[in-house]
């Protein structure tokens, strides 16, 4: 039986956000089970918290922001990418500012909070939405497709016309395991030119050498290199897993992209949402469905 999941206790997590440059404090507090996914703004009167769902996606511009009319949260992909891959389906997430602690760039920073405050399993029995039925949304030359899979598989394919990048693909199926050795790592990446046009419009002011893969025309400024020779793709895998998150509940499919970013999984997202006939809501328990017994990759 797959149970939900929370953490065992508060653990704390401080750094600056990618934006504005400034301190965020984040705290990650254990949830009942059923409660599901919470940002909570504690800075901001009240305390309005917001859920984690597509439709709530407010701005998909260089990285995913759930919001409403009163307030915000940006950044928020690697946070859920990490706590997606420790199965983890009630938690709080409490924060004095208005977007995530952006660390180094990956999911380092999640990753090393979720490993300190420990995995607890509740009572209740974990819901995932398992595909029987492909679905797919495309634009212009970018898709994303899923297609049914006893497990969760991502093939990712991205091509850039640049001499460190140019087309890299990726096939893993995810696990606790393969996310922290394969994807929690890799940092997001950035072109030189589009950074100084980005900063001229007041966003990416925490931005820096040290939480990002910075390209020139031909190379890769960094003076440590890369941590993957395919470090790009690795994390375009790890913004998608967070971006996934906003389903509701996991999904059980292979799920294939090509130069898809946060707008298009936002779109994507939402066509299954709009697809109930494509996928069903399972628990893994010992009423497994007779098409997912002998599965090798939960
Ligand atoms: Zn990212």
């Amino acid at each position: 039986m797959f149970l939900q999941r929370t953490i065992r206790k508060k653990v704390e997590v401080k750094g600056i956000g990618l934006h504005t440059g400034q301190l965020v404090k984040l705290t990650f507090c254990p949830a009942p089970e059923g409660t599901g996914i919470y940002f909570v703004r504690r800075d901001l009167p009240g305390e309005p918290a917001i859920s984690v769902q597509a439709d709530l996606v407010q701005s998909t511009t260089g990285a995913t922001t759930l919001g409403g009319s009163a307030f915000s949260v940006s950044v928020v992909e690697h946070c859920l990418s990490t706590l997606a891959a420790f199965r983890i389906d009630n938690l709080f997430i409490e924060l004095n500012g208005p977007e995530i602690p952006f660390g180094d760039g990956s999911a380092k920073l999640f990753l090393d909070a979720f490993l300190e405050a420990g995995v607890a399993e509740q009572e209740q029995p974990r819901k995932y939405a398992y595909i029987s039925q492909p679905i797919y949304y495309g634009t212009e030359d970018k898709h994303v497709y899923v297609t049914p899979y006893n497990g969760l598989r991502v093939t990712y394919t991205i091509e850039f016309p640049h001499p460190k990048i140019q087309r890299q693909t990726i096939d893993l199926d995810i696990n606790e395991h393969s996310f922290c050795r394969e994807v929690a790592l890799a940092r997001t990446f950035g072109f030189m030119r589009d950074i100084e046009a980005m900063k001229a419009q007041g966003l990416v002011c925490g931005g820096s050498l040290d939480n990002a893969v910075v390209l020139d025309n031909s190379e890769v400024l960094n003076p440590e290199g890369l941590r993957y020779p395919d470090e790009f793709v690795r994390h375009k895998v790890l913004d998608a897993l967070g971006d996934l998150v906003t389903l509701g509940v996991p999904l059980m499919g292979h799920l294939v992209l090509y130069k898809a970013g946060h707008n298009l999984m936002n779109r994507f997202i939402r066509t299954v949402l709009d697809s109930p006939k494509c996928y069903r809501h399972i628990e893994l328990g010992a009423d497994l469905p007779e098409d997912l017994c002998g599965n090798r990759h939960l």
